[in-house]
């Protein structure tokens, strides 16, 4: 019987230490600066590959850590919780998660040693696309066999890091929709080389976006893609990804709790250092009350996030939880972000405190990468039974 117990206090405590030294470096100001020129955190994200910290779920075999996504979340929560931004890469820790459960041996050994070293960098998952949105097996792009390779044509939008990836993840239709009998069916999933790809037939551009996100839309061409970049069977690359979709979820969950205890901390200092009419304002019940059920509501969230990581890491079912405790812990830091920008008042708005900016940061987890409808639509046909609402 795998251990489905969870834990009730934080694990891994020399990780959570050791990324939080990492962390003490890139203070609020480094994360303005970079903000305000939207530009890509490199400085940082060399320090963690360097440390390791990206490779925590590659199994040892590929010079990896091995550990539990459990360990990841603990990575990526310390992250949040120190004001850092682990956007910019955590997709490094769970892309390669979908090459690791259905690649070949030979794909596997080529790349994933590379991957966990930091040499190769794949966390670019190229799966939205501008007129089908959210409706995922819609999607346009089309990979069409031919002899030894695809030529592949379509758009993705919002495809984040693809400026700064060796190695894109992309979804593409390779039979088309009315010729399958599940709309799941057909689809295929590509590991694209976009060393070879760029100027070859794919073009990538920066989207100006509300975070520094480095999103980018995506124009493809006639590109031209080798047999060997297929990834599993033809047509079966929707349910290969759902796995990896699950792990994606409860890693931006422990992010979520990150961003929250960053708001919850913060605003809880505030409140008890900052005197008008002669008292703390965190004497006052309107301060006081929205920080303490912040705090409830991210910890109860933590409960739910435990819960699913620890059915993912024993190799249960996990669609529900997974999806929940993204729901919940990102409701949670949202919460606690608007209860802190009201905490700090004008000061708020000053850059110099680090509110706003992480306000405007964790708002992006109610979209990316799966929005809270689509969650609920999930919860209420699969979880409890109702009519599919679209
Ligand atoms: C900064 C950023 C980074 C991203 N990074 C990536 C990435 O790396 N790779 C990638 O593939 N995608 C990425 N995305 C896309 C993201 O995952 C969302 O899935 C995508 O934005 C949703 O598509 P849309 O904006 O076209 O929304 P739409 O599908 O147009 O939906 C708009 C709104 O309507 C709601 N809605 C739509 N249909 C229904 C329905 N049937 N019932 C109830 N509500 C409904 C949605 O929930 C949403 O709130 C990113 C997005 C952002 C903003």
């Amino acid at each position: 019987m795998p251990d489905l117990s969870i834990p009730l206090t934080d694990q891994w405590p020399d990780i959570r230490a050791g990324v939080g030294r990492i962390c003490e470096r890139f203070d609020n100001d480094y994360w303005n600066r970079l903000d305000r020129a939207s530009e890509y955190p490199q400085e940082f994200v060399d320090a963690l590959t360097e440390a390791g910290y990206l490779a925590a779920l590659i199994p040892e075999q590929y010079g990896g850590a091995g550990l539990p996504v459990a360990a990841g979340g603990a990575i990526l929560e310390t992250i949040h919780a120190t004001g850092c931004n682990a956007a910019a890469c955590h997709a490094q820790m769970y892309t390669m998660g979908t090459l690791l459960k259905h690649g070949s041996p030979e794909q596997k050994q080529r790349y994933l040693p590379a991957i966990a070293s930091g040499a190769l960098r794949l966390q670019a998952f190229g799966v939205t696309e501008p007129t089908t949105g959210s409706d995922t097996t819609q999607l346009k792009t089309r990979a069409v066999r031919r002899g030894d390779h695809y030529l592949v044509n379509g758009q993705k939008v919002f495809i984040s890091r693809a400026e700064q990836s060796d190695l894109m993840l992309l979804l593409a239709r390779t039979t088309p929709a009315d010729q399958v009998k599940r709309r799941s069916d057909g689809i295929s999933v590509f590991l694209v080389d976009l060393r070879q790809a760029v100027g070859n037939g794919l073009e990538i551009r920066k989207l100006d976006a509300a975070i520094n996100h480095s999103t980018n839309e995506i124009f493809i061409e006639n590109l031209k893609i080798p047999v060997e970049s297929l990834i599993g069977e033809e047509g079966k690359g929707f349910r290969y990804i759902l796995d990896g979709m699950n792990a994606e979820r409860i890693l931006i969950a422990h992010e979520s709790l990150g961003d929250a205890r960053y708001f919850i901390r913060r605003a809880t200092e505030y409140a008890n250092q900052r005197v008008v009419f002669g008292r703390p304002i965190g004497q006052n019940q309107g301060i006081q009350f929205p920080i303490a059920r912040a705090h409830a509501e991210t910890e109860a969230a933590a409960l739910l996030v435990a819960k699913a990581a620890a059915l993912f890491d024993a190799g249960q079912a996990c669609g529900a939880e997974a999806n929940m405790a993204k729901l919940l812990a990102a409701d949670a830091a949202w919460r606690a972000a608007e209860t802190a920008m009201q905490t700090f008042g004008g000061y708020a708005f000053a850059r110099e405190y680090g509110i706003e900016r992480k306000w405007r940061e964790c708002r992006l987890y109610q979209t990316a990468p799966i929005s809270t409808n689509m969650i609920l639509a999930y919860v209420g046909q699969h979880v409890l039974g109702m009519p599919r609402s679209y």
